[in-house]
């Protein structure tokens, strides 16, 4: 099946689709499912090597991790991702800051390629650091080895702290990165003045005690029908904000929490993309550098609140220096802002391509795994790599995302 993929009919490997816009489609092409390929091929209790193939569900890895005193590397905020939508992505999570992103961790992979040629690839090999981060685009990774961390329980010690400003965001942040693995904020995106970008940072360390519990894996709550379009307008987002905001603040301080509502809020609810209404919505994060993040950030929700158009679920997280293992790879040192619109059309995109404006001036990038329309000189800009990147791309491999943003 590889080997008949080619420049003229190229192929596409999907995991569980969890990527927000263009980068696992491929319109008119071939799309290889790789959820069905997910056995554990080998697990090592003793020093948390874990290899297994690329379909596997990261939740379903958890299930034999954690009762074996480990943990992911890192995660993002879904455990519904494989492994090789991991890796592809380079994803990052809350502890950003303390471990790297996901390919930090991957020691070794299987990729094939469509001319039939089937390689093992390691820290070291340029193939490997095209294809960590690499957007599917270097071949299909049939399997990946990585090493998990060690955790003495399945909780977290956390705490919440308010801020009423989002300049206080930078210097909290400053201050819990040292002492904290998990680290993250919340943020208000209706409010403006001297509550511009009011929030919640949540910091969280493995709790020393508690057992090796594995979450449950069904959903809690569903959605089961999509939301009428007045449910997300601007007042009822301000509202949503607000009560969430005054929750929180109730439980402001310490708490000890099971690592899955910590690490995976939104897992709970099955469906949830369904309470922005059957137009849907888009996702946008971008990444500023230190030097230009406070101004950037201020500026980004500036232009978020006088449009009208404030996202419910907004989050803030700083990345560490570590350099990415990928070529590709969206995490720098900075400030990453993530943002979810409800699409009400010509509105939002003009929207998003004021925010565009502000994140290029700052010298930030957006992260493809979200995106379904920055323009191809915003992508060139934020990757500079990715003529280099190029001569590693699988000529029988293609998506709508590098066609766009590639040409
Ligand atoms: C609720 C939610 C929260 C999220 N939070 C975060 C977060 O905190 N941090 C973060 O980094 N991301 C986050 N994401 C994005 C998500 O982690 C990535 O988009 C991830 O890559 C999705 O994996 P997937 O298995 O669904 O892959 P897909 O979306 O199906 O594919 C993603 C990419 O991987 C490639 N791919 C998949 N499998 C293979 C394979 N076997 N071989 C070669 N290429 C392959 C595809 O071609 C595509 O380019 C979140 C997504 C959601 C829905």
């Amino acid at each position: 099946m590889v080997k008949t993929l080619s420049a003229e009919s190229p192929g596409l490997a999907v995991g569980l689709r969890r990527s927000y816009g263009d980068s696992n489609l491929n319109p008119d092409g071939r799309v290889i499912d790789m959820t069905g390929v997910d056995r554990i091929i080998s697990f090592d209790r003793r020093n948390g090597v874990m290899r297994a193939e690329a379909g596997l569900c990261l939740s379903q890895a958890l299930q034999v991790l954690v009762p074996a005193g480990w943990f992911l590397p890192t995660t993002p905020g879904t455990r519904f991702v494989t492994l090789g939508g991991a890796v592809a992505n380079d994803v990052h999570g809350k502890n950003h800051h303390a471990a790297g992103a996901f390919g930090a961790s991957v020691t070794r992979l299987k990729l094939l390629r469509t001319d039939g040629a089937a390689q093992e690839i390691t820290t070291g090999d340029p193939l490997f650091h095209a294809t960590v981060g690499g957007l599917g685009l270097t071949g299909l990774i049939a399997w990946v080895e990585f090493r998990a961390t060690p955790i003495p329980s399945a909780y977290l010690d956390g705490e919440d702290t308010s801020f009423t400003r989002v300049e206080d965001y930078f210097d909290i942040a400053a201050e819990k990165k040292n002492s904290f693995e998990h680290t993250m904020a919340w943020i208000d995106c209706s409010t403006k003045g001297a509550k511009l970008g009011r929030g919640i940072f949540s910091s969280a360390n493995w709790a020393p005690y508690g057992d090796l519990a594995p979450h449950l894996e069904q959903p809690r709550r569903n959605v089961p029908l999509d939301a009428p379009d007045f449910t997300l307008n601007a007042l009822t987002v301000r509202a949503f904000n607000s009560v969430r905001h005054e929750l929180k603040r109730m439980r402001h301080g310490p708490y000890h929490t099971h690592y899955d509502p910590f690490l995976y809020p939104l897992d709970g609810i099955a469906q949830w993309n369904r309470l922005y209404g059957a137009k849907g919505f888009y996702q946008y994060q971008c990444v500023l550098p230190p030097a230009t993040a406070r101004g950037g950030v201020t500026e980004l929700l500036k232009t978020i609140v006088a449009s009208g158009q404030g996202s419910p679920l907004a989050v803030l997280k700083d990345f560490g220096p570590n350099l990415p293992a990928g070529m590709l790879s969206f995490p720098m040192e900075g400030t990453t802002l993530a943002l979810d619109f409800r699409n009400q059309g010509e509105r939002t995109l003009r929207l998003m391509a004021d925010l565009d404006r502000i994140v290029a001036e700052a010298g930030g990038r957006l992260y493809p795994a979200k995106d379904g329309r920055m323009p191809a000189e915003m992508f060139q800009a934020g990757f500079p790599k990715w003529q280099d990147f190029r001569a590693y791309v699988d000529p029988g491999l293609s998506s709508a995302f590098w066609r766009r943003v590639a040409g």
